[in-house]
């Protein structure tokens, strides 16, 4: 059993299917997908669309939760609010009626799975100690796989210490020692430095999982951003991946 996790797609098209193109060409048996689908970005129909179809398991992230009217509009920062303002207009009724059915978690076998973590599934950020402590011990699981922050990231424990921090592509981990507490990090709006789309290979036959990263063409969303009108940050900070 091959998996692909991705998170925090954010209405990023042509980074959606560059990472799908990859998917398609390694053989997975399934798609997971931990919720901001839409947000930020210029195509969140094509977007939810395409997740609907190919997605195993999807969870509600907080952007698409706030698009639906289910979290104020006041939770968010200036130009989020822009973009989420714009999303909710853009919206149409197939994308919503799906967005309407996600949960910010899920579990699979072996696996939980949560937006942001168990201590607050919509809105908590997996990034400092306190978190992934909280996170393992509220699990059980020997994999937990978070999205959110838009950072990939792997932690590990093994009930005493903490072990791990930000992972680069092509890191690759063993996932039959410790627990497992994986943030694949953005395929839309990558926040750790580097703009190419991240996503988790996770691979149940060899035991490993992997960190991903695929170039996409960056110049194609931020001219669709430019052309919608959505604020010049969002677009700009895309070529950076910060
Ligand atoms: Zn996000």
């Amino acid at each position: 059993m091959r998996i692909a996790v991705l998170s925090d797609v954010h209405s990023n098209l042509h980074a959606l299917q560059a990472v799908l193109a990859e998917v398609d060409a390694g053989a997975f048996d399934e798609l997971w997908c931990l919720g901001d689908v839409v947000g930020y970005g210029p195509r969140p129909n094509e977007c939810a669309a395409i997740v609907r179809e190919r997605a195993t398991v999807c969870l509600a992230g907080n952007h698409d939760l706030v698009v639906l009217g289910k979290i104020p509009m006041s939770a968010f920062a200036d130009d989020a609010g822009i973009a989420a303002l714009w999303t909710q207009r853009a919206l149409d009724g197939d994308a919503r009626t799906f967005l309407e059915t996600l949960e910010p978690l899920a579990m699979r076998p072996g696996a939980e799975l949560f937006h942001g973590s168990p201590r607050d599934p919509v809105w908590d950020y997996v990034l400092s100690e306190d978190a992934a402590r909280y996170t393992f011990a509220a699990t059980s699981e020997p994999l937990v796989l978070v999205g959110h922050s838009h950072v990939a990231l792997e932690l590990s424990s093994d009930g005493l210490g903490l072990y791990g921090g930000k992972a680069d592509a092509g890191t690759q981990l063993e996932l039959s020692g410790p627990r497992r507490l994986l943030n694949p990090g953005s395929v839309g709006q990558p926040r750790d430095g580097d703009p190419r789309a991240a996503w988790l290979e996770i691979d149940k036959e060899t035991g490993w999982a992997t960190f991903r990263r695929t170039a996409y063409p960056v110049e194609l969303t931020q001219g669709e951003m430019r052309e919608q009108g959505l604020p010049e940050i969002l677009a700009g900070r895309l070529e950076h991946g910060v």
